[in-house]
């Protein structure tokens, strides 16, 4: 079937979607929708595949960190620590999140691109290993709370090499514009670079670039990885300084539809190392400790949302509304930047799509009309209340982004794991959403 779009989806004897291997029907009635599923084996496969690829391709001291922002809670942070993987967290939530399940967060990079004196001092205090600092400003806020504390930390400088890779160019100012990081091209890099060796309580560890999200061309990681190698060469030359470690970013490609290519995530880390130790070999440089930050193509693939469809309306000569009971609270990406998904019918999911169709827009239960999960979704034209929708490759940037808008209660997350299905978050009932309420 052409929308089984990863290989971790089939559809059963009985006409179901499964995920996993596992029947969704069935975990729809166990759980109740709407339903974030979760494939940890998928998950646990993609770190496999990064880890092993990256060792490869860079030796012994590569390591890949989970961009957790992609999907933040606790059984994650477990499952990265088990499978040996790094991370990068953006908040305060984030790093308690990791602390909590005792992840060991000297393999932790603070990204972000405004930190406060609170969170600064927050991570310190909790053992972040790297901060990644995206400015000169902050530079002077790290080494102040550093110097108070009277400790040393690592950090790595977030640069930005000029790559719009939309465009897949090396344009002159694209990017270079951008709200997070120093330009290389501007010479603020490079001055950045020269004031930071210059701070006693802060010890720079490398340079850090990451230049887009849901790329496919691995010639756009080529190119930033040339741009930063050059980079560390004239600072060497320059400033006597050798950078140790390179954080080469995330933004892996996954498939939202069907028309979407496939990324073959250890070719592509292949080719970029390959291309990374010629380049060190012609520059004179020893090849830097390599870091790299998937977060969407760790996750996405293996995740799902189930929703049970309530009220469709036809609205003759205009439009057809299918509604299900979550929406934008849930996943908000339509509503923030049109991203497309492929939605089915998960309890009838052959027949559905071999019966008269219709087009129809599905939409969520929030008091905005802006609540659309997807546009223009064909759909049998029975479609009717009580029959399960999936939406597929929701694993990331879903539950990570979700609200409580409308008051509306968050959904549990769902783990399947090797035939069997446990909770990870629990489902947010109507009295967690006023617990702060005084
Ligand atoms: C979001 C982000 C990532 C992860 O990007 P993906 O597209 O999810 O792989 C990695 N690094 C930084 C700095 C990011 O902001």
């Amino acid at each position: 079937m052409k929308n089984m779009i990863c290989d971790n989806l089939s559809v059963n004897e009985k006409d179901h979607l499964c995920l996993g291997g596992q029947d969704t029907v069935l975990l729809a009635e166990q759980y109740g929708t709407p339903l974030y599923l979760l494939d940890e084996d998928r998950i646990r496969l993609q770190c496999r595949t990064y880890l092993r690829a990256m060792r490869e391709a860079f030796g012994e001291a590569a390591l890949p960190l989970y961009a957790s922002k992609a999907a933040s809670f606790k059984q994650i942070y477990r499952i990265m620590q088990e499978e040996g993987m790094g991370i990068d967290v953006v908040s305060v939530g984030e790093i308690c999140t990791a602390h909590a399940v005792g992840f060991p967060l000297e393999r932790a990079y603070f990204h972000s691109n405004n930190k406060t004196d609170a969170d600064i001092l927050y991570a310190m205090e909790r053992g972040v290993g790297y901060f990644v600092v995206d400015n000169r400003e902050e530079l002077d806020a790290i080494e102040r709370v550093a110097s108070e504390k009277g400790s040393v930390q690592k950090i790595l400088l977030r640069l930005t090499p000029g790559i719009d890779p939309h465009t897949y160019e090396a344009v002159s100012t694209g990017n270079v514009d951008s709200k997070f990081g120093s330009a290389i091209e501007t010479g603020q890099a490079e001055e950045i670079t020269a004031y930071a060796l210059t701070l006693p309580h802060l010890h720079l560890a490398g340079f850090h670039c990451h230049v887009g999200s849901q790329v496919f061309d691995a010639d756009v990681f080529l190119r930033s990885a040339e741009i930063m190698l050059r980079f560390m060469a004239e600072m060497r030359d320059k400033h006597g300084y050798l950078a140790e470690e390179l954080d080469l970013g995330g933004g892996f490609g996954v498939r939202y539809l069907a028309e979407d290519p496939v990324m073959n995530i250890a070719d592509t880390v292949k080719t970029v190392g390959e291309s990374v130790q010629a380049l060190c070999r012609q520059l004179g440089l020893p090849l830097p400790a390599i870091r790299m930050e998937p977060g969407r193509s760790i996750v996405a693939e293996a995740g799902m949302t189930l929703y049970t469809v309530g009220t469709v309306k036809q609205i003759p000569g205009y439009k057809n509304y299918v509604s299900v009971d979550g929406g934008m609270t849930d996943n908000p990406r339509f509503a923030l930047y049109r991203s497309p998904y492929t939605v089915l019918l998960a309890n009838r999911t052959e027949k559905a799509e071999a019966e008269e169709q219709m087009r129809c827009s599905v939409v969520g239960r929030c008091c905005e009309s802006g609540d659309i999960l997807q546009e223009n979704v064909k759909m049998p034209k029975t479609v009717a209340r009580g029959d399960l929708l999936a939406v597929l490759t929701t694993g990331a940037y879903n539950y990570s982004m979700s609200s409580n808008y409308n008051r509306i209660p968050r959904p549990p997350v769902v783990m399947l794991a090797g035939g069997e299905s446990y909770l990870a978050v629990k489902r947010e009932t109507p009295e967690d959403v006023c617990r702060n309420d005084l």
